[in-house]
C-alpha cells in the first residue's frame, strides 16, 4: 500500500436487469481501473424508499477497497461504470436504475465539495446501506461521527 491508498466502502443499488451479474460487472471494472475490491457483501433486497409509487425493489450490496488516487478519480471511475452498465448519465433523482454506486467512506477523509459529500451523508438513516456494510467492515469507522458501522447500524435498528 502506497502513501495515497485509501481504505474504500461503496454502496452499490440497481432495480432494473440482473443486479448480481451488473454488480460482478462493477467489481471486474472496479477492479481493472485501480481499484483493488476486498470483499463484497451478499445482496439483499429492499424495498424502495422516497421513490415514485410503482418503484420496483431494490437489490442492494456493499463493498471494500483500496483505491490509489483521489476521492475525486474515484467518483469519476464509479460513474463511468454506472453509464457503462446501463445508467444515463442524466437521470432524475431517486429514479430506477441499472446501477448506483455511491462513496460511503474514502479512508479517514471528510469532503464537502459540490461533487461530493464523503462519508456520504445519508448512509446512516439507511438500512440498505448499513446491513450489507455490517457484514463486510463492521469495525470500520464513519470519521465524521467517529461511530463505528456496527454501532450505527444497532442504532439505526433501535430508531426503526
Ligand atoms: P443519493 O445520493 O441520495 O443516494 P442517488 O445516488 O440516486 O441519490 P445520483 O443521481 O447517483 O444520486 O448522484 C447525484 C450526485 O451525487 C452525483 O452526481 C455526485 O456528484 C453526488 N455525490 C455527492 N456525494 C456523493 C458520494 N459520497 N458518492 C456518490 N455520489 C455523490
Ligand atoms: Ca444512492
Ligand atoms: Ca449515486
Amino acid at each position: 500500500m502506497n502513501i495515497l491508498t485509501q481504505k474504500v466502502a461503496l454502496a452499490l443499488g440497481s432495480n432494473i436487469g440482473n443486479a448480481a451479474e451488473t454488480f460482478a460487472l462493477a467489481c471486474k471494472l472496479l477492479q481493472s481501473n485501480g481499484f483493488n475490491v476486498t470483499a463484497m457483501a451478499p445482496i439483499i433486497t429492499t424495498a424502495p424508499v422516497d421513490c415514485p409509487p410503482g418503484t420496483p425493489d431494490f437489490a442492494n450490496s456493499a463493498l471494500t477497497g483500496t483505491f490509489d488516487g483521489s476521492a475525486e478519480e474515484l467518483l469519476n471511475l464509479t460513474q463511468s461504470i454506472e453509464v457503462e452498465l446501463g445508467r444515463p448519465q442524466q437521470h432524475g433523482f431517486h429514479e430506477s436504475r441499472t446501477l448506483d454506486m455511491d462513496i460511503i467512506i474514502f479512508g479517514r477523509q471528510i469532503i464537502h465539495t459540490p461533487r461530493l459529500t464523503v462519508p456520504h451523508p445519508a448512509a446512516r438513516q439507511r438500512m440498505f446501506v448499513l446491513e450489507p456494510l455490517a457484514q463486510i467492515a463492521p469495525d470500520w469507522i464513519f470519521p465524521d461521527s467517529g461511530m463505528t458501522v456496527s454501532q450505527a447500524y444497532c442504532l439505526l435498528q433501535e430508531r426503526s
